[in-house]
């Protein structure tokens, strides 16, 4: 069944510069067009992430202008394409960073589809979800948990899946300390779900912001400091979610030997990059510590992370913005008035 087009609300990027409020705005378009593999969503809630920071400010740059941005998608099934057979109307579903991958290339046919020179992601290649509606091939659509309401889901799709895929990389067993850097939406979560998984490592929190580490200590983080405090012990691994380069490379020198630094970040800015030049090999990369990045999300790890998110019944701290709020979310992000994550209700 198609759906009749007609117009929509969106926010959309409009020029790239310096974030002030005026280069996202909102207009009317055109709804999406589905092919007979894809699925329109009635979007009900996004969450808020940097990256549409990264993406309007040109760290970050969208394929093509204007653009709608968002990625942590919710929403129900209005229309679907006539070759669609896992979903029916009315399905719940939600939507990621993964908007698609080329499926046939070495790197999907690994399980590595986040490496594929074709992947596409949901609001920075193709319009995604801080817009009423939104499309996406059926494959790349996830069935929505039902142990939370659809607010506090919308932020698993990307600070939750992609905090999921950094902490599987770290290779962590039950009781080896690890260390998160950054406390916004993704590692706030991260922190969740490692001491559900490895209830015996201790985890130790390290944020700038006294209010970060506040939220830290009362989701059970075992040790809350600011950037740059030694941790209480020498670290198995290191999850890092800052912009910057001297808080995670600064931190190689209490890993264990054999510890892994995980960098979960889609960039990292210029000003201070000479901190690299103070690297000391023998105290901060010898004995086999290892530097991995984090670069997209898989299928299977948005899968895997909603199985897990709902035995755990994990919920985001979430800081709610109307539709019509999208640009003040963003400022406060920017300004860095974070707690949790942020969440656009779009509709209801
Ligand atoms: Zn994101
Ligand atoms: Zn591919």
């Amino acid at each position: 069944m198609l759906k009749w087009i007609s117009n929509m609300r969106a926010w959309v990027i409009e020029k790239i510069g310096p974030f002030d409020g005026k280069n996202l705005v909102l207009r009317e378009m055109p709804e999406p067009f589905i092919h007979e593999d894809e699925i329109l969503i009635q979007v009900l809630a996004c969450g808020v992430c940097h990256t549409e920071l990264d993406e309007l400010e040109g760290r970050a740059q969208p394929t093509f202008l204007p653009i709608v941005p968002g990625h942590q998608i919710v929403g129900k099934i209005v229309a679907l394409g006539e070759r669609v057979s896992r979903f029916k109307v009315g399905d719940y579903v939600g939507a990621g960073w993964i908007w698609s991958s080329c499926g046939s290339c070495s790197f999907c046919q690994r399980g590595f589809e986040n490496l594929c020179p074709e992947f596409k992601g949901t609001g920075k290649d193709v319009h995604g979800g801080y817009g009423e509606y939104f499309k996406i091939k059926e494959a790349y659509a996830f069935k929505l948990p039902t142990y939370a309401t659809y607010e506090f889901l919308a932020p698993l799709f990307c600070a939750g899946s992609i905090g999921y895929r950094a902490l599987k990389l770290t290779h962590l067993t039950d009781g080896e300390p690890l260390g998160l850097i950054g406390f916004g939406a993704s590692n706030h979560l991260v922190l969740q779900v490692a001491k559900y998984l490895y209830p015996h490592s201790p985890v130790y929190v390290f944020a700038r912001n006294p209010q970060e580490r506040e939220l830290a200590l009362a989701l059970g983080a075992d040790f809350a400091g600011d950037i740059g405090d030694p941790p209480p012990t020498p670290l198995q691994a290191l999850i890092d979610t800052t912009p910057v380069w001297k808080p995670p490379f600064y931190m190689l020198r209490y890993l264990q030997p054999g510890g892994k630094l995980i960098i979960n970040a889609i960039r990292k800015e210029d000003k201070d990059r000479n901190f690299l030049l103070e690297l000391a090999y023998e105290r901060d990369l010898w004995l086999e510590k290892e530097i991995k990045t984090v670069a997209n999300i898989t299928k299977q790890d948005i899968e895997e992370f909603l199985k897990l998110a709902e035995k755990m019944q994990l919920r985001p701290e979430i800081e709610i913005y109307s539709f019509e709020e999208a640009t003040k979310a963003l400022k406060d992000l920017k300004d860095r008035k974070i707690r949790g994550a942020k969440v656009l209700k779009v509709s209801s």
